[in-house]
């Protein structure tokens, strides 16, 4: 049970990754600050978060089982929270889907928008009626980069994190009123079983019913450019969890979060020509004419993001 004084933290999706990294980073404060509640859909996953958490397990953190896809799950897991009091809610939860949208059902499409999508509007529909009564609390929800910029290949994941990030655009100003923050956290790519899981099930498909140029672009050009970015730009879980820490433990947070200075450009092309034709080409010209020479490209990238592009973001250090 939390100790008066301490924050109570729900975090969505323990069972690995960035999740679990969060879960652990806040359990360990040093100042026992935080009361931490890691939830996971499957419990016979635990091992690893306890392993990371050690002796705080039990003290600084606990666990519930919670299936954003679910409303009984969600209900359930937030009536066994003391009081239903949560200060500050991780809508961290998500699944990823990458290739060429002929090879797609339209049944995996909905699973992605069920788990990034109406996962996190069910959780906040949950959780905010009693922070409203007590003007209080704050909603962090990871986005991701792609909730900024269109990614090719990733066109279902990405238009998940739109969604979300429109929702919350909206929500946000409503919540204020009520002294509710909402910030969302947008990583560039992140090492955790996110990139292994979705590279492992692209790796198996064969993609019936695809045209033999797309799978040529798709797994000859775009893969190896993927690859190429994630070993260049890639951050760790515990990079994201520092920078969660930072934004929960901020007087005024942001509302929107970049993780990776590296992005700041990318993103920046899209305001800079609200006409789209900018960022447009420039993806294209990035994977199709220069896709080859992408090493090259984030060597660039690393040059231009000088210090002032830094403090557009928020950093784990
Ligand atoms: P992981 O695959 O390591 O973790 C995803 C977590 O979400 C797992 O614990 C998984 O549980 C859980 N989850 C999936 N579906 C549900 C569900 N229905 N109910 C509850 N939990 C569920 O990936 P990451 O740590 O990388 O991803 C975490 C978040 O970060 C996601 O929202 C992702 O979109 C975002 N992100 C990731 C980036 C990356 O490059 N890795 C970049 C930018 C954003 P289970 O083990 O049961 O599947």
């Amino acid at each position: 049970m939390a100790n008066s004084g301490q924050k109570v933290v729900l975090i969505t999706g323990c069972s690995s990754g960035i999740g679990l990294r969060i879960a652990v980073t806040l359990a360990k404060d040093e100042k026992k600050r935080y009361h931490v509640i890691a939830t996971m859909r499957d419990l016979k996953k635990k091992d690893k978060l306890l392993e990371a958490a050690g002796d705080v397990y039990g003290k600084t953190l606990m666990l519930l089982p919670l299936d954003v896809c679910s409303d009984e799950s969600v209900k359930q897991c937030i009536n066994n929270v003391k009081d239903r009091h949560i200060d500050i809610l991780i809508n961290n939860a998500g699944v990823g889907l990458l290739g060429p949208l002929e090879s797609i059902s339209i049944e995996e499409m909905k699973r992605v928008f069920e788990t990034n999508f109406f996962g996190v509007v069910r959780m906040i529909k949950e959780v905010m009626p009693d922070m409203k009564k007590r003007r209080s609390g704050h909603i962090v929800v990871m986005s991701s980069v792609m909730g900024l910029q269109g990614v090719v290949f990733n066109d279902v994941y990405t238009a998940s994190k739109f969604a979300m990030e429109g929702f919350c655009e909206s929500m946000a100003v409503q919540l204020m009123k009520f002294n509710i923050r909402l910030s969302m956290i947008e990583p560039g790519p992140v090492h955790t079983e996110f990139e292994t899981k979705m590279m492992e099930d692209v790796a198996k498909m064969e993609y019936p019913g695809v045209d033999a140029d797309t799978v040529r672009y798709f797994k000859d050009v775009y893969l190896p450019s993927s690859t190429d970015i994630f070993e260049a730009m890639g951050q760790t879980p515990e990079d994201i969890a520092k920078c969660t820490k930072k934004v929960i433990e901020s007087n005024s947070p942001r509302f929107r979060n970049l993780t990776n200075s590296l992005y700041t450009p990318i993103v920046a092309l899209k305001y800079a020509d609200e006409t789209g034709g900018l960022s447009v080409n420039t993806f294209y010209n990035l994977l199709f004419n220069f896709g080859p020479l992408m090493h090259i490209t984030m060597s660039i990238l690393k040059c231009l993001t000088c210090s002032c592009l830094r403090r557009r973001t928020v950093s784990p250090n």
